[in-house]
């Protein structure tokens, strides 16, 4: 395969991109000019995944976000796997204002395609194994009934229902001649688009393409495909696939899913549009917030270097690459995909990499003006902090800077006065607190989760201006029940700019309400809550 890169001014951005166009070794370019669909199974596959339920509501929820950012399917379950599935892809497929079209998982026999139906799908997908490894261990059927019963189940659901999706389970491990007499039964069955999965993960992108180009050739309906990510390649194959002519993907939000998981929504939309050059449907805007909200449900936090989602996705500290984005954002960055592309930010973060225009435009922005000598010392100071494995918050800066600039910042905003908790295994976790708003007194009681949500709450309530939490964090200094509890911060002023502080206590709610409080103290002296 050979890779050339050529220059094109691309027609939605004034700026020049770099667009990497691929030409294989047979000389054939990869018609590019089409939209891919997008099937979302983060409601079934993901759903799989060792330690996640979602409740009805959640699904609900999740549905609605999938049709927003734009999907054009969703898997929503396996209707005839227990009576709660069947109900909650009942009312998915019964809730307003869901455009996709809606589909049911059935294994090969008339039951599952039945209560599929029962339920309300707009499209049916059934599967058999095609492995000899998988015939032999779970369905105990030769090539020649699997065959047959493709043509069987193809046919009933197709006169059920106007879409069906058939997958050979397991397809990249199934004798290529085995594979495409089964996609060709299903096909001439009345199947409306072929799945190609490659089950275990076991596939490559050449091998994938292959595949692919090979189905391509043979059938008249669209190919699906649905890759797992066993050996990491899951978003290659699926994009190998779409090479080969794939005209539609499974993924999962945040790649959740069996085991490794499936090709993650995000990776696959940004490579399809921004490097190839595909087109779907998907308002990528959405794509940071649609992957919190499953983070959020799943509770499996996205680890920082996720690509196009992660916290680091768009993030610098080294000084080299601060510099260079603060005068061209596309130096250390792809260019062809930025932070606003896909509802992420930009930032410039602290550390023992950081660099001093870094440093100097962060304090620029809160207006102080330090001297070179100043300068040096603050970012000294800075460095020998994290050099020691302390985490530096933008608070920290301010307060550092101040000290050595001599420039005592004194218009502190919010200052708390007094915080209490109540909190027992039989009690409500309530929290009072009192404090100086803008030289004004306030009190406030909220009740929370647990006493830390309690006092954020009540914090939050009396804060002018809306203010989120973002993310909280704590760790414990030392091992023992008097540890000092360190809690860092971020939240998010109503203009969308990210500020993070951090504060310790032996207790640990103290922490965190000072935490919230100093993260308060930088929004205000960013220019936010001035009325
Ligand atoms: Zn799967």
């Amino acid at each position: 395969m050979l890779v050339c890169l050529t220059k094109k001014r691309s027609e939605q951005s004034p700026q020049t991109l770099w667009r990497i166009v691929i030409y294989y070794n047979t000389n054939s370019k990869v018609n590019t000019n089409r939209t891919v669909s997008i099937f979302d199974t983060t409601l079934r596959d993901g759903e799989q995944t060792p330690g996640i339920s979602f409740t009805p509501e959640q699904k609900i929820i999740i549905a609605h976000q999938l049709s927003d950012i734009g999907v054009d399917v969703i898997e929503a379950g396996f209707p005839a796997s227990s009576d709660a599935e069947f109900e909650t892809v009942k009312r998915v497929c019964a809730e307003e204002g869901i455009r996709p079209l809606i589909c049911g998982l059935a294994r090969s026999v008339k039951g599952d395609v039945d209560r599929c139906i029962e339920a309300g799908v707009d499209m049916v997908h059934v599967f058999i194994p095609t492995s000899k490894i998988q015939r032999t261990y779970t369905i105990k059927k030769s090539h020649a009934e699997v065959l047959a019963i493709t043509r069987e189940i193809v046919s009933y659901a197709r006169s059920k229902c106007d879409n069906v999706m058939f997958s050979p389970m397991d397809a990249t491990r199934t004798e290529p001649s085995e594979l495409l007499e089964v996609c060709i039964a299903a096909d001439e069955a009345g199947a409306t688009i072929i799945n190609i999965p490659d089950t275990v993960g076991v596939s490559t992108p050449s091998a994938m393409r292959e595949i692919i180009m090979m189905i391509r050739k043979n059938v008249k309906c669209r190919i699906d495909v649905h890759c797992h990510n066993d050996f990491g390649l899951a978003t290659a194959n699926t994009i190998a696939a779409v090479e080969g002519g794939a005209d539609q993907v499974q993924v999962t939000v945040n790649g959740i899913g069996e085991r490794a998981g499936n090709a993650e929504l995000a990776q696959t939309v940004m490579i399809l549009q921004s490097i190839c050059g595909f087109r779907t449907n998907i308002t990528t805007e959405k794509l940071v917030e649609t992957s919190r909200l499953i983070s959020r449900f799943a509770q499996i936090p996205v680890p920082p270097m996720q690509p196009v989602v992660g916290e680091n996705a768009f993030s610098h500290e080294s000084g080299i690459h601060s510099q260079g984005v603060m005068a061209n954002t596309g130096t250390f960055e792809p260019g062809i995909m930025t932070p606003e592309m896909v509802g992420h930010r930009r930032r410039l973060k602290l550390g023992k990499h950081v660099g001093k225009h870094a440093i100097r435009q962060m304090l620029e922005d809160v207006n102080i003006r330090p001297s070179e000598t100043e300068l040096d010392s603050i970012v000294a100071k800075i460095k020998d902090i994290s050099g020691r494995g302390k985490k530096v918050t933008e608070f920290d800066l301010f307060e550092i800077a101040d000290d050595i600039t001599g420039s005592h910042y004194d218009k502190k905003m919010f200052i708390l006065d007094d915080i209490s908790i109540f909190t027992g295994s039989h009690a409500i976790p309530t929290s009072s607190v009192r404090a100086s708003v803008h030289g004004e007194d306030k009190i406030c009681s909220r009740t929370g989760v647990g006493p830390v949500d309690a006092a954020m709450k009540a914090l939050l309530a009396i804060a002018p201006g809306k203010i989120q939490l973002k993310s909280y964090q704590v760790e414990a200094i030392s091992g023992g029940t008097d540890a000092l509890g360190c809690v860092t911060i971020e939240v998010e002023d109503e203009k969308g700019r990210i500020f993070d502080a951090g504060a310790s206590n032996t207790d640990i709610v103290i922490a965190s309400a000072e935490a919230l409080v100093n993260a308060l103290n930088s929004v205000y002296r960013y220019g936010g809550f001035e009325t």
